[in-house]
């Protein structure tokens, strides 16, 4: 039932009662299921209204159009039950109540029926449900979708492909205690029947920072805990690991080793099971692990000063460990750990460290293994999922699944809010271009004239940040790159020097030479499609330096370990980075990165889900209404709900409304006999519905006004 079918399981066993009373009192307490029916859809107090009004009865579902609005509800909510993966199965997606499944569901069917590859698109703050949202999509099709014996492992391979993500790429922080430190792209291709057949995994952007340090209350990435947690005796020994991780530099940091809501011991059974499942051998997860526990001991690496200011290393057991988990000669570690490599006049030399410089060196050493690792690892996840062609006759077609963060606005924003809300800038934009296109896509289908509509187009910005030559990007490479005296501040003075004029870009300096007092000396701003957002340029050339190494046959060949990460280690520490053969800086590899996304998302028909965490405090119920503001904000839903309600509010194909309505005019019921499209028109008309109210399609009829619907919808109700 269109309208009151939710509402009626919103009250249960008060089923009846809601059935009594007049639709519009329904509609009051629990608001309507898609905000395009909204009365006055420009009113942002009415949109939260709305979510508030379905929130408090645990509706965390609603619709702008094809858009999903979800509501973290932080319980456990009775909706993702096989029979509610039934009731959605196959059935239109205006027919049922909103619910992550209905995406699900319609990307599929319009996969197998238009033979178009599809993706969803799921963004939000930290903690908003992305992850969530994400898994339920995969456990629909894992249930729902047919199988076979092969299927069956493919299925069970995606799925477990999670709890060994989770492990290596999630952490406890302040926001989530399961929040995701990177983006993710997952690929699900299907074959002609429509099982699932294969993956593909893109991950982008870790947050390798976090291994070497953590803020206070949040963690290290899980893995470390549940290794020391649930490790087996002879497995810790072998890693010259205790069981205890206050013992680990790494690991106490932010002073929060426990977290009520994770069971590290538990967690780590389910991660090794999902490990075997998906193929990795006993050596292979040795080797792994040997990595881990490295990064845990390079951590506890301690160093003493000379008088000459050297740095030297008093911790010799962590030497030995290292040395003989990867693989490498301890006097060679120690002295990759106390000196660099320096070019004078065409020779090798190698330059004494400071204490503070070999701690940052060491530091380094660590998130270049741990990134590393974790590439790695995607990669062998990759493998194991590999579409077999060979298996299979006919090439699959694929539905995409993108849980990406979303725009980020901190007290401090660093260079990683500046890749992550450059990111959501592409996005916006894609989505603009997507949307609009399948608007007057479906205009053009239906024989309806398309009218113009008027949005904020944010290329500017986005060419702002990855212009060749000119743009943020391509100024931070250059002076990465710079010998001398480059820091963040010079970076910050080529910025004011090449884009200081720009209208999306500011700094404390006022054109007349004044200082704007609101902004810091180390800051610049964007001003994004979503809103204002400073960044302070402290650790932009850093963060932004990354190496990349080529030609690694004949390392391979002197390397102990032939394993592609402790062939990376063995560089690094054989040689620094006087191997490199090739530059490419994180900002740059994130931007060719994004390219390649968006290359492959415009490839797709896109479905969106938008994710709000309704308070800060993780708890049930409590709807925090400034931050749920700043939400729909950031996430672009009123420019989302006017760009759909531009044209009509609302559109059905005839049958459904025919056959919603036509009791409501004698000649259409009981039964139209003639044309479709003839007997709408006829019950319109004798419904008054005037000519600038609606148009009539080739399939569907538009509506312009939810209060044309909604009146008829009360006529029924008479
Ligand atoms: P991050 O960007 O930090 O990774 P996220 O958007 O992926 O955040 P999730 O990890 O998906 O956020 O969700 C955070 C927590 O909120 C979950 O661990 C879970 O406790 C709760 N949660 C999210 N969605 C739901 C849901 N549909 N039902 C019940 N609880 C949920
Ligand atoms: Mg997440």
């Amino acid at each position: 039932d269109l309208y009151f079918s939710e509402e009626i399981r919103a009250v249960g066993s008060d089923g009846i009662r809601v059935m009594m009373e007049s639709a519009l009192t329904a509609r009051d307490r629990v608001g309507v299921q898609d905000f395009v029916l909204l009365e006055n859809h420009t009113s942002e107090v009415a949109f939260i209204e709305n979510l508030r009004k379905r929130f408090k009865e645990n509706l965390i579902y609603t619709y702008i159009g094809s858009v999903l609005v979800s509501m973290n509800p932080y319980k456990e909510l009775e909706i993702y039950t096989k029979q509610h993966m039934e009731r959605y199965r196959g059935v239109n997606f205006y027919e049922v109540s909103p619910h992550i499944y209905a995406v699900a569901d319609n990307a599929y069917r319009s996969m197998r029926t238009e033979r178009r590859d599809q993706c969803i698109l799921i963004s939000g703050e930290s903690g908003a449900g992305k992850t969530e949202a994400s898994k339920k999509v995969l456990q629909y099709y894992a249930v729902t979708c047919p199988a076979s014996e092969h299927v069956q492992t493919v299925k069970d391979r995606l799925l477990q492909s999670n709890p060994v993500l989770e492990a290596f790429g999630n952490a406890k922080t302040l926001r989530n205690d399961n929040s995701s430190r990177f983006g993710k792209y997952m690929d699900i291709q299907f074959d002609f029947k429509g099982a699932p057949v294969g993956g593909h995994i893109i991950n982008y952007l870790l947050e390798k920072s976090r291994v070497v340090h953590q803020s206070h209350g949040e963690r290290n990435f899980h893995i470390f805990y549940q290794l020391i947690e649930g490790g087996e005796d002879d497995l810790l020994r072998r890693l010259g690991l205790e069981k205890n991780a206050q013992q680990y530099q790494y690991l106490v940091k932010g002073n929060c080793p426990k977290v009520s809501s994770i069971n590290d011991r538990n967690d780590w059974k389910i991660m090794r099971k999902a490990l075997s499942i998906i193929g990795f051998t006993d050596d292979e997860v040795e080797e792994l692990l040997n990595i881990i526990a490295s990064v845990l001991h390079l951590g506890n690496v301690q160093y003493g000063g000379e008088d000459s200011g050297s740095a030297y290393i008093t911790t010799e057991t962590q030497i030995k460990y290292l040395a003989r988990l990867l693989g490498v000669d301890g006097t060679v570690l120690k002295e990759a750990l106390t000196h660099k490599k320096i070019i004078a006049k065409g020779e090798e030399l190698m330059s004494p460290l400071n204490q503070e410089q070999a701690a940052s060196a060491r530091d380094a050493l660590s998130k270049a293994i741990y990134g590393r690792t974790f590439t790695w690892l995607v990669n062998k996840i990759n493998d194991s999922l590999a579409f077999k062609v060979w298996t299979h006759s006919v090439n699959a077609s694929v539905i995409g699944l993108l849980d990406i963060y979303g725009f980020e606005v901190f007290q401090n924003n660093s260079f990683e809010q500046f890749c992550i809300n450059y990111c959501n800038e592409k996005l916006q934009q894609l989505f603009i271009e997507l949307t609009l296109k399948s608007e007057q896509e479906e205009y053009e289908a239906e024989g309806i004239t398309w009218e113009p509509v008027q949005y904020f187009n944010n290329k500017i910005i986005c060419d702002l940040v990855e212009e060749k030559f000119k743009g943020i990007i391509s100024i931070l490479d250059e002076e990465c790159l710079r010998p001398g005296d480059a820091s963040d501040i010079t970076f910050l003075e080529k910025l004011e020097d090449t884009v200081g004029g720009h209208a999306h870009f500011l700094t404390h300096k006022l054109a007349d030479g004044k200082t704007r007092k609101v902004m810091g000396r180390e800051e610049f701003r964007l001003i994004h499609y979503a809103g204002e957002v400073n960044y302070n340029v402290n650790g932009f050339l850093d963060k932004n330096n990354d190496l990349l190494f080529r030609n690694l046959k004949e390392v391979r060949a002197q390397a102990q370990k032939k394993n592609y990460i402790y062939i990376y280690i063995y560089i690094y520490i054989y040689f620094h980075s006087i191997y490199l053969s090739i530059y490419l800086s994180t900002a740059t590899q994130f931007k060719n990165s994004l390219a390649k996304l968006m290359e492959i998302l415009m490839s797709k028909e896109p479905s969106y889900v938008r994710c709000i965490k309704p308070n800060d405090a993780k708890q049930a119920g409590r709807f925090d209404e400034v931050l749920i503001r700043h939400q729909v904000k950031y996430l672009g839903l009123m420019e989302n709900l006017r760009v759909r309600r531009a044209g009509f509010a609302y559109r059905r194909r005839y049958e459904t409304f025919l056959q919603r309505y036509k009791s409501l005019c004698p000649d259409t019921w009981p039964n139209w006999d003639g044309r479709l499209v003839d007997g709408v028109s006829t019950l319109v008309k004798y419904l008054g519905y005037k000519p600038e109210e609606y148009k009539l399609g080739r399939t569907k009829i538009f509506i312009r006004f939810p209060k044309t619907l909604f009146a008829t919808e009360d006529a029924l109700e008479v």
